[in-house]
């Protein structure tokens, strides 16, 4: 007799390790099947993993996962062709447990979680990708995959960015190039000490940090460097119909953005041992498509559940709260016998009332605000250009700061239109 499932959750990445997790330990019959050779095998990220969702499911998980270093600082900095201005916070708050956030590379991590999920009592079938749904009648009743039929009561689809199923599903349309930004990284193998030596770093500590300016030639988006162990991992993440209207391509800014006067010295001497890019779902609230029907629901980058203010960038804490939101609702549902889409309601109102939704709402005109390319290309330039005013010595009487400013922003743009950006950003992020 064929076996059913009480769930099958389609994707082990954060979202589905969460999800799968959760249903296994509640005791449900959990099939997870991730279309890698394993779990992370094609997975990419910046990749800085913040907040304590993870620890709700799974606490004290940095002492088993496989983590990099925990985040002790953020820096944030405004590049132009030449200058780099920072600004960098960390505070003994980042270095106590709970960590705030950890850089993690996802072939290691996401193997770990997969892992655990089966230890719980899930079935990970890897290499195994979910082609289709099955029907009964209106009700999606499980997935065919690898030319078999695989019939549960709910499914969940954490496939990440452009779910397929999730369409077929009809929950969702095609992917629009202005809803996603294209993201590029390489993974930077050096010595330990080095990245110690030249990010201030001592032992498990690590560096998230963000760029903005001429790293993507102006055009939405931004760059990133996190430290690993023993390796660096920097990329760009720039808006898709930008590259595309102006034809260029994500790499060569990446090329650019690694030659950077600021940037060249500190990978000296490292070896590339990874490269990957990945799409990512950055529309924010208004890109969300209903989240369930009758026996489906959808979660994590599937659902563009991500958040992006410019300042910061979080997807794999709203996966896993997803993942966790939607693990519940079917433990509920099981109780009741109804996997019918107003029993999976309760889905909906559980990321109501987390951050996921709540977050989305706060930050919903972030998109478009997003969009100004002042901000990547004059903001920037008036930055370094006032930084440049107010640190060289050259032996002339010194100006107040006000006068450096004017001077500055001179022949770039009026103080009026200064005023109605920060109005916009006030609104938005
Ligand atoms: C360049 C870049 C930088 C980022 N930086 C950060 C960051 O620093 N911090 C942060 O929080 N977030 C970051 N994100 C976002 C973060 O990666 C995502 O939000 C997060 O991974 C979403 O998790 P998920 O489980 O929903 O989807 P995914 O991580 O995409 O996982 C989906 C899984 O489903 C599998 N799959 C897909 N289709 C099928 C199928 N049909 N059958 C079986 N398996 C399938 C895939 O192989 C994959 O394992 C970044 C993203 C990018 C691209």
């Amino acid at each position: 007799m064929e076996q059913r499932f009480d769930a099958i959750v389609i994707g082990a990445g954060p979202a589905g390790c969460a999800c799968g997790y959760k249903l296994a330990q509640a005791g449900l019959q959990v099939l997870v099947v991730e279309r890698g050779k394993f779990a992370g095998a094609k997975n990419m990220w910046g990749g800085a993993f913040f907040g304590p969702t993870l620890a709700e499911l799974i606490p004290d998980f940095w002492a088993e996962a496989s983590i990099e270093r925990y985040v002790a600082s953020h820096k944030l900095s405004f590049l132009t062709n030449e200058d780099c201005l920072s600004i960098e916070f960390t505070t003994p708050k980042f270095s106590q447990l709970p960590y705030n956030g950890f850089t993690v590379l996802r072939s290691k991590f996401d193997q770990w979680f997969a892992t655990k999920v089966g230890q719980a009592g899930a079935i990970v079938a890897t290499g195994l990708q979910a082609d289709d749904l099955l029907w009964k009648g209106n009700q999606v009743a499980g997935i065919k995959a690898g030319g078999d039929e695989l019939p549960a009561s709910v499914t969940i689809a954490c496939d990440g960015v452009n779910s397929i199923l999730a369409q077929k599903a009809g929950l969702s349309g095609e992917l629009k190039p202005q809803d996603v930004k294209q993201g590029v990284k390489e993974v930077i193998a050096l010595p330990r000490e080095t990245i110690e030596q030249r990010f201030n770093l001592s032992g498990d500590e690590g560096i998230a940090w963000e760029f903005i300016g001429s790293c993507t030639r102006g055009l939405p988006g931004g760059g990133f460097i996190y430290t690993n162990k023993d390796s660096l991992s920097i990329g760009i993440v720039v808006q898709l119909n930008a590259l595309a209207e102006k034809q260029i391509k994500a790499n060569e800014l990446l090329e650019d953005f690694k030659r950077h006067p600021a940037i060249a010295s500190l990978l000296d001497g490292g070896k590339l041992v990874e490269y990957s890019a990945h799409l990512i779902p950055v529309s924010g609230i208004n890109m969300v498509p209903r989240l369930y029907t009758d026996g489906f629901m959808v979660t994590g980058d599937a659902a563009a559940l991500v958040l992006g203010t410019g300042l910061i960038l979080e997807g794999a804490n709203f996966a896993v709260t997803s993942g966790i939101a939607a693990a519940e609702t079917v433990i509920r549902a099981k109780q009741k016998g109804d996997f019918s889409a107003r029993s999976l309601a309760c889905y909906q109102e559980l990321l109501e009332q987390s951050f996921v939704l709540k977050d989305l709402k706060t930050f919903s005109k972030a998109p478009h605000f997003l969009e100004n390319r002042r901000i990547y290309t004059t903001y920037p330039e008036l930055a370094c250009s006032l930084a440049e005013k107010m640190f060289i010595s050259d032996g002339k009487p010194r100006k107040r700061a006000w006068q450096l400013f004017r001077e500055a922003k001179k022949g770039k743009i009026s103080l009026w239109q200064i005023a109605r950006d920060l109005m916009q950003g006030k609104g938005a992020i």
